[in-house]
């Protein structure tokens, strides 16, 4: 990782021009975090290039057809460049076809037609990916929202220049129309829908070139049919020849709904276009917008390159599923129930991974599109018969938790009004009072038992520990909404289960136990050992997951001190990992070794809000340490840029708030609590105009403790700030210093949000 002063040349490069607008899409590397694999993830994610919250990306594919591992960055050879869903390696992707440029002898099977790149031919732009591959090809993308602008240059010097179009893992459909330069079809493989037999991605792809020969071959057998245009087949697909070192490029759009729809996106978002440069132009643009409205000064040339890749992946998911008429009125096809709907639709993301910082980004940035997306939740809920949870693109149940009810309270506390909020908390009492079909976080596992004994019940239901705790700050988001909306009932329903937490914390042990049945604790019990009572993690890791009341949980250690006393050992202890119920290590388990952080794992969601609850006990100098040191220790904007997997933007908000001094530690209420920004200076300008800004003009790498911190001219007396703080617009601004302030913000006057307080 290059650390080092910005330069003017430097400085003048990633402008359009001196002088001109800033290029902030220049400072992305879409390739963050792409060195990952199985045992190890340092994001798990993959080359995107789409439009921001796009229905379909594209991304080269080194992994073989059906694989999740669909990019590795050690890998030397390219299959395809494949439109892409793909939220995470564990959920793998859905609705695929792909191209691939061949020069020479005709070769359609992925291993053959496999490629050699070198990363230093490549490059990874939100708006544009380019590889020129060791053959002479070169390969470029320009995404939009349902579609892509590719241009594929081959050597002047090659043999003949062929394209294949793959059908991948599924049934899919093909159509060649020589004489209009068009193929169309879809592809039916899918995850996680409904309805999979019905479930069709339709495209069409218009070529700027005449076809010299085409056919169509499928890729079990990998057996050519010549000359043949239409056909129907599992893994059928399409290969057309060009004129020998040619430039062709290929217009392509999606639809989930139909054929003529798919024409229409065509239309819509790539008609005018008549070269990929003009897309790239507009991609470029949308994005600069969007990555403009944080503007970020004062930090390395480094830290703006992770400040930029992280609020691109930031704005990634939850996906727009939804297309537009001619007349731009939206309906989708719903991946719940197969039908057609109109309206809006959102779809990939499992909030377990996201509830705790990317919505409360987004909330930030976005509050138009979130009071579509909670309509849009209860839409789904009625279409799937329970809350979504963990969507890709249908229901998965995957994880744990009922955290639907923590966006939806998240949005209205903060000012979204779009959704009827007694719908949302009879969808919400449904979800908690039933166990769905699927996964824990489908319906409430456990439930029976939460209700009755007030705790989930082990070894009855695994994970059950974390169960609990997510249990019952999602029954206070319910219990937020219901008392911020006079629903007196909910309010009182939600009102006796909220402090759940408290029934599965043993005093002796001073940690968040598994108990069974019987009311005993499980034995033998061991704080370093993984799985059981707790998720992918801890003891140590889910002592903290009382978000909504840590003056609670403070109190259940009897003092400030001895609960400074366990967090600070959660960094000092060594980083011992005992498998446990997993039998084996899992990739989270080498991340928090790697991490040199003694048991803190910011690799994985539970703990990674520890580090902020520091501020409600008297040392908020230690979350300003903490944050610093896992910012610049555990992220970069390089392939190895982020310390697990990043999900779905859920790693990457993290970082983006932490990276401008706050952090919603407690989501369903209006507060960010402070920690210590990364730049001198950060401007957000939100929907409605106004501006917020936030400055620190002594920072440094040696300067991250607050001595002081003023709004709008006022000293700041507590450790938080509101959304109104920021919505309104106005000027947070940090005195820095490289000691820390001991005695400033330690009463419980100046603590964030806590049941208990009040
Ligand atoms: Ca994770």
């Amino acid at each position: 990782m290059k650390k080092g002063i910005i330069s003017l040349a430097a400085a003048c490069a990633v402008f359009a021009a001196c002088g001109a607008e800033k290029d902030y899409t220049e400072y992305v590397n879409t390739l963050q975090g792409t060195d990952s694999n199985f045992g190890l993830s340092r994001g798990n994610t993959y080359p995107t290039a789409g439009m921001p919250f796009g229905v379909h990306f594209w991304s080269p594919q080194t992994g073989k057809n059906g694989d999740g591992f669909k990019y590795a960055y050690a890998a030397d050879a390219i299959r395809a460049f494949a439109q892409a869903h793909q939220c995470s390696p564990w959920m793998s992707d859905y609705a695929v076809y792909s191209f691939m440029p061949v020069v020479g002898e005709l070769k359609v099977n992925e291993d053959a037609r496999a490629t050699r790149f070198s990363h230093d031919n490549e490059k990874g732009r939100p708006y544009l990916y380019s590889v020129k591959l060791d053959n002479g090809i070169k390969t470029e993308l320009a995404p939009t929202e349902r579609g892509v602008h590719a241009r594929f240059s081959y050597p002047s010097d090659g043999g003949d220049a062929w394209l294949v179009i793959d059908g991948y893992t599924d049934m899919s459909s093909i159509h060649i129309d020589p004489e209009h330069r068009r193929v169309s079809g879809w592809v039916n493989n899918h995850r996680f829908v409904n309805d999979g037999k019905s479930f069709r991605n339709y495209f069409v792809v218009e070529f700027d070139r005449p076809f010299e020969d085409y056919g169509m071959w499928e890729n079990r057998t990998d057996s050519l049919m010549p000359r043949q245009t239409t056909g129907v087949g599992p893994g059928f697909g399409a290969y057309i020849k060009f004129k020998k070192g040619t430039t062709v490029q290929a217009k392509a759009a999606s639809s989930y709904i139909s054929a003529e729809q798919a024409a229409v996106n065509l239309k819509r978002e790539l008609g005018a276009d008549r070269n990929l440069d003009a897309t790239a132009a507009r991609g470029r643009k949308v994005w600069n917008d969007l990555l403009g409205r944080i503007d970020v000064e004062g930090g390395t040339d480094e830290e703006l390159r992770t400040f930029y890749s992280c609020l691109f992946r930031a704005n990634l998911f939850s996906r727009k599923f939804y297309e537009e008429r001619p007349d731009g009125t939206p309906y989708y096809y719903s991946p719940y129930d197969g039908k057609i709907y109109d309206g809006y639709m959102y779809t990939d993301n499992g909030f377990w991974d996201t509830f705790r910082s990317q919505f409360p980004l987004t909330n930030i940035l976005h509050p138009t599109m979130q009071g579509r997306y909670m309509n849009a939740l209860l839409d789904a809920k009625d279409q799937c018969g329970w809350l979504p949870s963990w969507s890709a693109p249908g229901e998965t149940g995957g994880m744990l938790g009922n955290h639907s009810i923590s966006l939806l309270a998240d949005a209205w506390v903060k000012g979204v009004r779009t959704f009827d909020p007694e719908r949302a908390l009879e969808a919400y009492a449904h979800e908690v009072m039933n166990k769905g079909p699927w996964g824990g976080a489908n319906g409430r596992a456990g439930w029976k038992e939460y209700n009755t004994l007030g705790y989930v019940t082990y070894p009855e239901s695994m994970g059950s520990t974390a169960q609990t705790l997510e249990y019952a700050y999602d029954d206070f988001c319910a219990w937020q909404l219901a008392r911020l909306t006079g629903n007196k009932f909910y309010e009182d329903v939600f009102a006796r289960q909220m402090y759940n937490y408290r029934n599965v914390f043993d005093s002796e042990s001073g940690f968040m136990r598994g108990r069974g049945l019987d009311g005993k604790w499980q034995e033998p019990f061991e704080p370093f050992e993984w799985g059981g009572p707790y998720c992918e993690g801890n003891a140590w890791h889910y002592n903290w997951s009382v978000f909504h009341d840590v003056q609670g949980l403070i109190d259940l250690y009897g003092s400030d001190e001895a609960f400074i006393a366990k967090a600070d050992s959660v960094f000092t202890l060594p980083n011992t990992v005992y498998p446990g119920t997993y039998g084996g290590m899992i990739h989270e388990m080498t991340e928090m070794q790697l991490a040199e952080m003694g048991q803190y794992a910011h690799g994985n969601q539970p703990i990674q809000h520890l580090p902020y609850l520091y501020s409600y006990a008297g040392q908020p100098w230690k979350t300003q340490y903490w944050v610093r040191q896992i910012m610049s220790r555990l992220y970069n904007s390089t392939e190895k840029g982020f310390p697990g997997d990043e999900d779905q933007g859920g790693m990457s908000s993290w970082y983006i708030l932490s990276a401008l001094g706050i952090y919603a530690v407690c989501p369903g209420t209006d507060e960010y609590v402070l920690g210590s920004p990364v730049f001198r200076k950060a401007t957000i300008t939100l929907e409605n105009g106004n501006k917020f800004v936030i400055e620190a003009p002594e920072n440094s790498p040696e300067n991250v403790y607050v001595a002081d911190a003023t709004l709008n001219g006022n000293t700041l007396t507590k450790n938080y700030i509101t959304y109104g703080d920021i919505e309104r617009g106005g000027t947070l601004k940090f005195t820095m210093s490289p000691e820390p302030a001991k005695n400033r913000n330690t009463g419980k006057d100046a603590a964030p949000f806590s049941l208990s307080k009040k």
